[in-house]
């Protein structure tokens, strides 16, 4: 269906690169003006909150065993495991300052072990940072607490202890199941010992499994990624994310492994998009919004019709928007009306600590005018509907006149059929899902303002 609603013509404008927008102002905005000092105050301004300002966690932990090809995260690879000691003692000190400026009162309702690769950790050394969470907070019941799960490093065993800690929720990184593929990524990860995961997942009784795939990969094409949906088909995850793989190997140095040649046409890339859009929608999951797939039944798809969908640092959540403190190297925390994130080197970060600082090495205090364009990003993009008398109202705005001029640039999208506005509000259409970043561009004033590249992914 999208591939048949959407023209070259359509194709060609906007195959722009955009942000994902799980901040706004996005990252590439924070600047070296926000540091310890601006932090600490964030945190002491939250101080004493109640159990019903629940927070979020999250802890990078950046060691992976080896380099995928296409990675564009923060990482560092070897294979000395003893690397993790240090590491896991700087990340309880930083998270004992932390505390000693926001307090313990409040109760975590989400937390995410994420990378890098999480299971790089022993079992040990995971369960004693769960241990150290609990020694400082409280957990709330029905909360979730996530682990990425590369499947090359774990066992059923590992799974076992995994949820033994506490661990509720699952995201294993698949990407495409084809042998070609994995070797021209150099991440080759058996078919059967996912599936076998999987499987044992369910018997432990996870709460829900995510699978992460990604098109757009070298030696890809739409028939190998039709056979590696139908195995995922197969799999049933309760959730399914399908990334677009962004090809930038000057920013991202592994990418410079990847041979040009063995990259799909983009005309091929979107019909990948397509497919997946086509299978998974046969295959009976919701379309969330941009990447996201999820099962009827899983809270994800509930709160997507329920108009209940958040978005954060990990993408579309059910949990309504809440502080998130962050550890770890380069890990990105949003307290208040702040965003802070911290240095992005080992040694930096090493070296903070032991001074007695917090490693922050940037952030933003956010302006009223900020916010309100957040309000309305998070708005479109996860209601797909920005409605101008309960938004005047919350802001104390005309939202009207407010985005006089952003109401204006939405005419081109509008007929293009993206959105439908009225007196009423501005509402994202069908057709708009599958490019809600285009609409929410619109609304974000530091685009508006940009006179450099747009150095983001592409929004298809
Ligand atoms: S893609 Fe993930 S596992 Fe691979 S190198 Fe990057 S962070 Fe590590």
């Amino acid at each position: 269906m999208f591939h048949a609603a959407i023209n070259e013509d359509m194709l060609r404008r906007y195959d722009v690169a955009g942000p994902r927008y799980t901040s706004y102002p996005t990252a590439d905005r924070f600047g070296p003006d926000f540091g310890e000092t601006q932090y600490i105050n964030a945190l002491r301004s939250c101080r004493g909150g109640t159990p019903s300002a629940p927070l979020s966690l999250y802890a990078h932990i950046p060691f992976c065993e080896s380099l995928c090809y296409y990675c564009a995260c923060n990482k560092i690879v070897t294979k000395h495991h003893s690397r993790a000691r240090p590491y896991l003692d700087a990340m309880k000190l930083e998270l004992d300052r932390v505390v000693s400026h926001l307090g313990s009162a409040r109760w975590i309702s989400q937390l995410h072990l994420g990378g890098g690769t999480p299971t790089f950790l022993s079992d040990d050394e995971l369960s004693e940072w769960m241990d150290h969470v609990r020694h400082h907070f409280q957990w709330a019941p029905n909360g979730e607490y996530a682990v990425e799960v590369d499947p090359r490093t774990v066992t059923a065993e590992r799974l076992r202890a995994l949820k033994e800690m506490g661990l509720n929720r699952l995201s294993f990184g698949v990407q495409d199941f084809d042998p070609d593929v994995q070797a021209a990524v150099h991440r080759v990860q058996s078919e059967d010992k996912v599936f076998a995961l999987v499987d044992e997942a369910r018997v432990l009784g996870f709460e829900s499994i995510n699978i992460d795939l990604i098109y757009g990969l070298p030696k890809q094409t739409p028939q190998t990624f039709a056979q590696t949906l139908e195995r995922v088909k197969a799999l049933r995850p309760d959730r399914i994310a399908v990334y677009g793989y962004a090809h930038l190997p000057t920013r991202f140095k592994p990418q410079r492994r990847i041979a040009l040649a063995d990259m799909p046409p983009a005309a091929d890339k979107l019909h990948m998009l397509s497919m997946a859009l086509d299978v998974l929608g046969q295959a009976g999951y919701d379309y969330i919004g941009m990447d996201h797939f999820a099962l009827p039944n899983d809270g994800l798809a509930k709160a997507k019709r329920h108009g209940l969908l958040h978005r954060n640092f990990q993408g579309y959540t059910t949990h309504p928007d809440s502080d998130l403190i962050a550890v770890g190297v380069s890990a990105i925390g949003r307290v208040g009306a702040t965003y802070n994130q911290n240095v992005k080197t080992l040694e930096a970060y090493y070296e903070a600590l032991q001074a007695g600082h917090l490693p922050v090495e940037r952030g933003l205090s956010l302006t009223r005018d900020d916010l309100i364009r957040r309000a309305a990003i998070a708005a479109i993009m996860c209601a797909g509907e920005l409605l101008f008398q309960p938004f005047s109202e919350a802001w104390l705005i005309d939202a009207k006149s407010y985005f006089a001029p952003e109401l204006e640039h939405m005419q081109a999208l509008t007929k293009d059929g993206l959105v439908r506005v009225d007196a009423h509000g501005v509402f994202v259409t069908a057709m708009g899902w599958y490019l809600v970043r285009i609409i929410a561009m619109g609304f974000d004033r530091y685009l508006q303002q940009q006179a450099q590249p747009l150095r983001y992914s592409k929004v298809m």
